[in-house]
């Protein structure tokens, strides 16, 4: 077990090297060393997975453009498995996770699945396996909400608002070129979530695998990102918290200190 928490990330290696120190006044440029504890990493896809700590497991499932793979997790359960985030909606995602319930799960059911949060490759194919397995998504309530309401601008056309704020933000005429050409992709890259869900809160108590975890809460990379700590394992699954990438991807973050400081105060 790690003397201090180890931090499960879900981007790759060179992304999560940039994690950011909250407490420090120049943390935007201080390079970080990170310790990478575990010699082997799970394949993409092929059903594998690592024990990282007594019945939790970590896979991987395929991601495209600027990701090859996301990091996703299951905690054994009596009579099956808690799976925490999924990977993005795709035909590859579906075999990726038919290969790893055949595979490392050993044919166990899914008995909930917990999404940090509403990007596409979190929570993707949460749909696809709550359905499947007749169980019940654990998101927080604006991570829900606000992925429903995207989905739902599927084939709209992006609104002046938006494009106004993006400006104002400092994107130039590519960007906002961008913006438009992709507005509404969103729901493409989902399933559809289920019409109700189990909210999870800051500060909640999970019992998962027989242990406790506490949900943290933090905002800037999305509305209400949950990340799970167990203090028992010395264990914490960030999603995608711990990762200054998300600065370099929204503009309207980076050039705005309030919401710097709301992002870095929520990690602390
Ligand atoms: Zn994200």
């Amino acid at each position: 077990m790690p003397a201090s928490p180890l931090i499960l990330t879900s981007l790759p290696v060179n992304e999560s090297r940039d994690i950011m120190r909250p407490m420090s006044s120049n943390w935007l440029t201080m390079p970080v060393t990170l310790d990478y504890p575990f010699a082997a990493e799970p394949r993409t896809g092929d059903g594998s997975a690592i024990e990282i700590a007594p019945g939790v497991l970590w896979l991987r499932m395929p991601v495209f453009a600027s990701l090859p793979w996301i990091n996703v997790w299951a905690i054994k359960e009596e009579g099956g498995w808690t799976i925490v985030d999924t990977g993005l909606r795709s035909a590859q995602t579906i075999d990726a996770w038919q290969t790893a319930f055949g595979g490392a799960l050993g044919s166990a059911p899914v008995l909930r699945v917990v999404v940090t949060h509403m990007h596409p490759d979190h929570c993707g194919v949460a749909g696809w396996i709550v359905e499947r397995f007749k169980v019940r998504l654990w998101m927080s309530r604006l991570e829900y909400l606000s992925c429903r309401l995207m989905a739902a601008d599927t084939g709209r056309k992006a609104p002046e608002d938006g494009i106004e704020f993006y400006r104002a933000a400092g994107w130039d005429d590519s960007a906002i070129g961008r913006y438009r050409a992709r507005f509404g992709s969103f729901g493409e890259m989902i399933y559809p979530l289920p019409a109700s869900y189990r909210r999870i809160s800051d500060g909640d108590t999970l019992r998962l695998g027989g242990r406790d975890w506490t949900v943290v809460v933090g905002h800037g990379h999305s509305p209400e990102h949950a990340c799970l700590y167990c203090p028992e394992l010395k264990l914490l699954i960030s999603g995608t918290r711990f990762c200054r990438a998300y600065l370099r991807m929204c503009p309207c973050i980076r050039r705005n200190p309030r919401l710097i400081r709301s992002a870095i105060g929520s990690t602390r």
